[in-house]
């Protein structure tokens, strides 16, 4: 049986081959590609993403500033930091780490993120451009999970998609990068009564619950692709820890044509395309 499962890691080393050529253009402009990330408190797995995050962009020659501020900062703060960073000619990409401490509104401050530097395009206007057909910058979540069905050879116009959760960093802009490629949206959320319903009839399945096991081999369509974006952490009965989608990956994969692993799927494309956002602002600073 041909290997059914879909290399994210492979195809996002690629990408990030691509993204370093990129940078290296930009270079002999004699521009940069610089990216400062605001992260709001100081924890460790905070810490830990930022640094995951330098590493991956200073591996494709991007600079990486981290800028903390207390995890009591009033929103004011927040603001002007964005501001100055927005006006900042030598920083080409911003992006606001989440979550954020519960006195801060995210959403607000993500609107004053100057759409062109927002490299997560999680501006309400950038997604306002994809809706209208005039993309700045798309959310790299969505982004990476149309890669991920595109290099399957699957044809996305006509086809039955289906995708499960309606947030707005994962499964609305997921659907909504999916229709602006002429598939045939169902957009499935907690209100959904009869789930399997829904999910038997696609033959591109996308989850995004952030629930280990809600879709089993019942859920799934003979021959359908299906792309996990859940990760979840779970411990298994002799006390070890696992990482995990929202698929039952074991039970549905029989049945399935293609199928994305937890971890090595959506992940690593994810952060990948973090870093094509990157090299995109910097592309759109550079033509204005
Ligand atoms: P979220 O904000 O909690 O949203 C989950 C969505 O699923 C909500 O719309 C929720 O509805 C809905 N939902 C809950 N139970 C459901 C059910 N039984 N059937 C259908 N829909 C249901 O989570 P998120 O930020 O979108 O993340 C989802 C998962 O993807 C998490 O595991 C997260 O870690 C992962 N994720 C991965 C990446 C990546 O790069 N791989 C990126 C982003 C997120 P209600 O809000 O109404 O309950």
């Amino acid at each position: 049986m041909a290997e059914k499962w879909i290399d994210g890691a492979g195809l996002a080393a690629k990408l990030r081959e691509e993204v370093a050529a990129g940078v290296k253009n930009i270079a002999r402009q004699g521009r940069a590609v610089h990216l400062t990330a605001v992260l709001v408190g100081s924890t460790p797995a905070g810490e830990l993403y930022a640094q995951r995050q330098r590493e991956a962009c200073e591996a494709a020659g991007i600079s990486y500033e981290l800028r903390t501020l207390p995890g009591d900062v009033d929103r004011q703060t927040v603001e002007a930091t964005l501001a100055a960073l927005n006006h900042d000619t030598s920083i080409t990409g911003i992006m606001l780490h989440l979550p954020l401490p519960r006195h801060l509104d995210a959403t607000a401050l993500q609107y004053q993120i100057n759409p062109i530097k927002d490299v997560e395009g999680v501006n309400p206007a950038n997604i306002g451009y994809v809706v209208y057909g005039h993309t700045l910058i798309a959310p790299c979540t969505a982004l990476a999970v149309i890669e991920l069905i595109k290099s399957t050879g699957v044809m996305l116009r006509g086809a039955e998609a289906v995708v499960v959760g309606a947030s707005e960093i994962a499964g609305k802009p997921i659907a909504l990068l999916l229709s602006e490629q002429m598939a045939t949206i169902t957009l499935c959320h907690i209100a959904t009564r009869d789930l399997a319903a829904h999910t038997q009839r696609a033959e591109i399945l996308v989850v995004a619950v952030g629930k280990p096991g809600l879709i089993t081999a019942e859920h799934v369509k003979d021959g359908a692709i299906v792309i996990d974006v859940g990760i979840n952490r779970i411990t298994l009965a002799d006390g070890s820890k696992k990482t995990v989608g929202d698929v039952d990956a074991e039970g549905v994969y029989p049945k399935v044509s293609r199928i994305t692993p937890v971890p090595g799927g959506v992940g690593p494309m994810t952060v990948a395309m973090l870093l094509k956002n990157t090299l995109r602002s910097a592309e759109l600073l550079t033509s204005r």
